[in-house]
C-alpha cells in the first residue's frame, strides 16, 4: 500500500472539519503501547471504539495518522451502507462455495443494522437515514451480465431474496417514469460515515 499523498483534494465530507481533525493528545509519542493503530479512517476509528467499548480494563491505545483524522477513503466515500445481496453472491459461489458464499453475504447485510444499532447507541449525529435503494444499471453489459447473475442466484436458492425487488427493462420505465431507465433493484440503504466517524 502507498502512502497517502501530501496534496490530496478536498472531498465534500471535509468542508467542515471537526475539532479532533489534527488532534495530538501528547506532545511526545509514547515509548510503548498495546495496541498501535495505523490510521485513523474508518477502519482505526471502529477498532479503537471496540477495543474501549464495555471494557473495564482496556488496552493502552496510540493511533498514528499520516495526515488527518478521516482524510483518506472514509472523507471520499459516497455516505452509502449498501450490501450487496445479489451481484457479489454467485461470484463468491463460484470461488469459496454456497455455503461461505451466503455467509459472507449475510454479514455483510448485517452491517446495515449493526450501523443503525451503534448509531443509536452512541447517539452519532451523522444524518443517519435508513431507506430503500434502487440499482439503476444504463449500461448494456453490465445490465445483462447483472441479469444472468440474478437469475442464477435465484436458480441457486441459496439466498434470502424476498428484500429484493428485480425490474425488468420493459417495465422499468413505466415503474421509475424515467425515460433512460433499463434496470434497476431495490433493497436498504444507510447513510452515514465523516461524522459518524467523528461520532465514534
Ligand atoms: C470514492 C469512494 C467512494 C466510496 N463509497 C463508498 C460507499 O458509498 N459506501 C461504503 O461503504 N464504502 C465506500 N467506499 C469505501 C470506504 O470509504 C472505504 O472502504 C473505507 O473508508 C476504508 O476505511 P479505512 O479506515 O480502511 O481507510 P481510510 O479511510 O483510507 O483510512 C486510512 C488512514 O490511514 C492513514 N495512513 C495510511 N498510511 C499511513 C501510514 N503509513 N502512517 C500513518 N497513517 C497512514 C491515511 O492517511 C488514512 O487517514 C468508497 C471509497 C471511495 C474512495
Amino acid at each position: 500500500m502507498s502512502a497517502p499523498v501530501p496534496n490530496p483534494t478536498t472531498p465534500f465530507w471535509r468542508t467542515a472539519t471537526h475539532e479532533l481533525d489534527r488532534h495530538r493528545s501528547t506532545s511526545e509519542l509514547p515509548a510503548d503501547c498495546d495496541v498501535l493503530i495505523i490510521g485513523a479512517g474508518f477502519a482505526g476509528a471502529s477498532l479503537a471504539h471496540f477495543l474501549y467499548k464495555d471494557n473495564p480494563s482496556p488496552p493502552s491505545v496510540v493511533i498514528l495518522e499520516a495526515r488527518e483524522a478521516c482524510s483518506g477513503a472514509t472523507a471520499r466515500n459516497g455516505g452509502h451502507l449498501k450490501p450487496d445481496v445479489y451481484f457479489n453472491i454467485p461470484k463468491h459461489i463460484k470461488k469459496y462455495g454456497a455455503r461461505a458464499a451466503v455467509e459472507v453475504a449475510n454479514f455483510e447485510a448485517s452491517q446495515v443494522l449493526a450501523v443503525k444499532d451503534l448509531v443509536e447507541q452512541e447517539q452519532i449525529d451523522c444524518n443517519f437515514v435508513l431507506t430503500r435503494a434502487c440499482d439503476v444499471i444504463l449500461d448494456e453489459k453490465l445490465a445483462s451480465e447483472t441479469e444472468a447473475a440474478y437469475a442464477e442466484l435465484v436458480k441457486s436458492g441459496v439466498a434470502d431474496l424476498r428484500d429484493v425487488h428485480f425490474t425488468p427493462r420493459k417495465h422499468a420505465e413505466r415503474v421509475r417514469q424515467c425515460k433512460h431507465l433499463k434496470y434497476f433493484k431495490i433493497k436498504n440503504l444507510i447513510i452515514p460515515r465523516y461524522r459518524e466517524l467523528r461520532g465514534l
